[in-house]
């Protein structure tokens, strides 16, 4: 695609967009990312226009970078279009996260599952997170739903609590590794409702998206949090991925 189409295309189109991430040169959870991908151009009617081999071939073309950013441009066609990069260099010192003043937008305008860049609910809230990590957007009930780019989780008492898909939220493919591997673990994990005070009450918070596995939580506003038990499950994670991919 040459620059002026490419723009064009943006344009007159709308983007869905997935990220994979690259571990030793091996990229992680493709199908699920693919499948992922083709449920956001479902909601457009056009599920039909980009195969699993089109996609692996993004994704080989960055497979030197730790993440390839895969984005499918529809407009008249469907064009895709990647951006490899590398972030693992990145690591934060202290992770600020904080409550968003952005709304999540309602399930029934927008599918908490169409992973797309016109999303103007998610990038409000990013681009306003100021200097925090990510921030937390509310349903419209005032539950919590999800950070702008990951899930949130919180320890209580031993448990892990994170808010049910029918809290509205994108279902995140690092979401439900983790979960899995909890479970296979023997940690209680808890799909539910989450109020905001239950944030401020909870031992830890650790966030979770597919660049960076399970991230601890150091702030929630001006509130310190721990982060032993986030810092294990996040070190645990990181084998269990290398395991998965062999
Ligand atoms: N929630 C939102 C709104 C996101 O945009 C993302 C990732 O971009 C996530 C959660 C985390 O999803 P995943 O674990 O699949 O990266």
């Amino acid at each position: 695609m040459n620059e002026r189409s490419l723009i064009d295309n943006i344009l007159n189109g709308i983007v869905v967009y997935e990220t994979v991430r690259i571990y030793d040169g091996k990229p992680l959870a493709v199908k699920e990312h693919y499948k992922r991908l083709i449920n956001s151009l479902s909601y457009l009617g056009r599920e039909d226009e980009v195969s699993l081999n089109d996609f692996e071939k993004e994704i080989e073309r960055n497979i030197s970078f730790d993440r390839v950013k895969i984005y499918a441009i529809v407009s008249d066609k469907v064009e895709l279009y990647s951006v490899g990069e590398n972030i693992l260099t990145k690591r934060i010192e202290s992770i600020k996260i904080d409550i968003s003043n952005v709304r999540h937008a309602d399930p029934s305008s927008i599918p908490p599952n169409f992973k797309s860049l016109s999303r103007a609910d998610v990038f409000l809230a990013r681009q306003n997170k100021g200097d925090n990590y990510d921030v937390i957007l509310l349903g419209q009930k005032g539950q919590v739903c999800e950070g702008s780019f990951s899930n949130v989780f919180l320890i209580k008492d031993g448990k892990v609590i994170t808010p049910s898909l029918e809290s509205g939220i994108l279902e995140g493919i690092t979401r439900t590794f983790v979960i899995d591997m909890l479970k296979e673990s023997g940690y209680t994990v808890e799909e539910k409702i989450v109020e905001v005070k239950e944030l401020f009450y909870a031992d830890e918070i650790f966030l979770t998206h597919t660049s960076m596995g399970i991230v601890p939580v150091n702030y929630l506003g001006k509130f310190s949090l721990k982060t032993e038990i986030s810092e294990k499950l996040s070190r645990m994670f990181e084998e269990y991925l290398h395991a998965k991919i062999g």
